[in-house]
């Protein structure tokens, strides 16, 4: 599909503080083993090989990247391979108000927070096990550590959260953050998606426009979301829309799990096992060949054929599947 590799989304572990309901809702779970999670050592190889096939930009997942202890050493380690030019972390902020500025001073360029409601209440709902203040307190150290763009993302789901799509934006502007919005996805098994779930990416930008004069931004590259800048000139909002409006054709990115798969698509249901070579005597040729195998092969388009499924007569049953958890993978 012609798809140049760009960028590696590491899953640093696959625990969580929370557990938002359309994500990981399920108290247990076959967590991986400590001594199947990648050292920093063994993140930092991996990175310098993928910075050696030309990728610039990083990004730290999870689970919850900041419940990995001493993040700001591999964060340190990654800044400092050569060509890597761009490092970046998706979080649920909890920790943040810690480690914003140790990460910031380790060589992080950018953050992007997840929170889907502005009230408490309903954030312990969502999250199930998270309070909102400290997530608010570390977006604010966010800010002071100059972590900026910060992007805010918030999964919509139907009956949950729709009502708070203005009250985001307003939160957005103010704080002068992006403010994207995700349709919620059938990523994982245990979450349950179904599609009337889904709030589609054209009902949000419906909403956002009833209040907002919104400018499409050009040159979308291989960004999964679609940009706007508000005709006010005060600040911007993005829409991710890989249900209904599948980007797979312009996927330039890499998934490598916390216990060393890699993972060429979010809905993947199996990864190629890395760590097995980086705990062999593999050269870190021969780890590139392989790595270079993997992508040259991927003909993965899964949102895309979600779609045309959903809109077939027989229709797209979500659970026929196994697909791996998003907290394993890395969101
Ligand atoms: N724990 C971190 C966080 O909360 O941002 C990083 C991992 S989380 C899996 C990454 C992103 O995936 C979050 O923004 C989350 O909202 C999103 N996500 C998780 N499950 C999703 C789903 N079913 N549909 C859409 N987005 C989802």
């Amino acid at each position: 599909m012609n798809r140049p590799l760009e960028d590696l989304r590491v899953s640093v572990t696959d625990r969580c503080n929370f557990r938002c309901t359309y994500c990981m809702p399920l108290d247990e779970y076959p967590w991986i083993s400590r001594d199947q999670i990648l050292t920093f050592e063994e993140i930092s190889r991996t990175a310098r090989i993928f910075a050696g096939l030309g990728v610039k930009k990083i990004r730290v997942t999870g689970g919850e990247p900041l419940v990995r202890k001493g993040l700001p050493d591999l964060v340190g380690q990654l800044a400092a391979i050569p060509g890597i030019e761009d490092i970046a972390l998706t979080t649920n902020a909890s920790r943040f108000v810690e480690l914003a500025q140790p990460l910031r001073d380790a060589g992080l360029n950018r953050v992007t927070i997840s929170i889907d409601t502005l009230r408490a209440d309903r954030f312990r709902e969502i999250t199930q096990r998270g309070e909102l203040q400290p997530v608010l307190d570390g977006i604010q150290a966010a800010k002071r550590a100059d972590l900026g763009p910060i992007k805010l993302n918030a999964v919509i789901e139907r009956g949950v959260n729709e009502d708070e799509i203005l009250d985001l934006v307003e939160f957005a502007r103010e704080g002068d953050f992006e403010m994207r919005f995700i349709e919620y996805m059938d990523v994982g098994n245990a979450n349950e998606w179904s599609s009337d779930k889904m709030v589609s990416a054209r009902e949000i930008l419906t909403v956002i426009r009833s209040r907002y004069e919104l400018v499409e931004k050009p040159g979308r590259g291989s960004r999964p979301s679609k940009d706007y800048d508000f005709s006010d000139g005060r600040g911007g909002v993005g829409v991710i829309g890989s249900v209904t409006e599948p980007f797979c054709g312009a996927c330039s990115r890499m998934r490598l799990t916390a216990d060393g798969k890699l993972v060429s698509c979010l809905f993947s249901d199996t990864g190629a096992d890395l760590k097995k070579r980086l705990r062999s005597e593999a050269t870190d040729e021969e780890i590139s060949v392989f790595i270079q195998e993997i992508w040259r092969k991927r003909d993965d388009r899964y949102s895309e054929t979600r779609l045309a499924q959903m809109n077939s007569p027989s229709g797209y049953t979500p659970q026929s599947r196994k697909k791996i958890e998003m907290i394993s993978l890395g969101g």
